[in-house]
């Protein structure tokens, strides 16, 4: 038990990242939970993860849009037992046209998406460093490479990362450290499932036909990528058949960016 590795998964409470969490914890990683949710619920997915795949499972409550929170996250985690994977998930998403979009949403889209995955590995790097090994996922998107109406921050926010990832892979090339983005197109979780309530109302149309709207407009594969698939590509990262994939971008789109 002393040498299973240990990974830590920003916004792990929910949708891919909990499927991240999963995925890691079955491949027998010990896991740093973090994210927002009901106390019930994520002590129940600490337990779940434990008691099924008998690995250790810590939980932060820090808010990725604060620095001093996340430097004390990674540092916990690194001191207690030290830190193998991180993987940059958090993210939220806000729809408004630029000339409308609120200064407030502009700065809280940017610092969760994009300058949380700076100051986690800011502080994760030195360790990793120091051992000759890490691994860095961050989860993007396909709006790291393309864009999409009315998600000014989100797209902007989602280059950014693909930006930072290359930079930290060249940094540390010869140094055991590898850093990836994956980019998925839609993946039903709740980020996309109020993104589907929203235009139903708005249209007056039902969640069913927004549904097969949403897939018809971008994916041509008509359908959705699921979290453990996600999860399964994280590994995939994290393993040995990898250990020269650096600064790459993965897309998991059922052909969004092919067009
Ligand atoms: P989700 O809303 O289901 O989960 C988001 C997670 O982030 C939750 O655990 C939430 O608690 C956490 N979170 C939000 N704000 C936080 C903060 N300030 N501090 C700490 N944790 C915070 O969303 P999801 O769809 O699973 O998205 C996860 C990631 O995948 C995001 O970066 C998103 O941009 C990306 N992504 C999602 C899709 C998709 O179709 N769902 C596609 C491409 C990329």
């Amino acid at each position: 038990a002393a040498t299973r590795k240990h990974a830590l998964v920003t916004g792990s409470t929910s949708g891919i990242g909990r499927g991240i969490a999963t995925a890691l914890a079955a491949a027998g990683y010990d896991i740093t939970l973090n994210g927002f949710g009901s106390p019930d619920d994520i002590a129940a997915l600490h337990r779940e993860l434990e008691e099924f795949y008998g690995v250790r499972v810590r939980y932060s409550p820090a808010d990725m849009s604060k620095p001093d929170e996340i430097k004390e996250m990674i540092e916990q985690a690194v001191g207690d037992g030290g830190l193998d994977v991180l993987v940059n998930n958090a993210g939220v998403q806000h729809i408004d046209r630029v000339e409308a979009f609120p200064d407030s949403a502009w700065d809280r889209v940017l610092a969760i998406n994009l300058s949380s995955a700076f100051h986690t590995a800011k502080h994760a790097l030195p360790h990793f460093q120091a051992k000759g090994w890490g691994r860095i996922v961050n989860i993007a998107s396909v709006h790291g490479h393309v864009g999409s109406e009315n998600k000014a921050a989100y797209v902007a926010a989602k280059h950014g990362i693909v930006g930072l990832t290359k930079v930290i892979a060249l940094e540390n090339a010869n140094k055991g450290v590898t850093a990836n983005t994956i980019c998925p197109g839609w993946v039903l979780t709740p980020l996309v499932k109020q993104q589907i309530v929203d235009r139903a109302a708005k249209n007056g149309t039902t969640e069913e036909q927004e549904t097969a709207a949403l897939l018809g407009e971008k994916q041509p594969m008509l359908r959705f990528t699921t979290p453990e698939k996600i999860g399964a590509t994280v590994v995939f990262l994290c393993s040995d058949a990898a250990d020269t994939i650096t600064g790459s971008s993965l897309t998991v789109d059922g052909g969004w960016t092919a067009q």
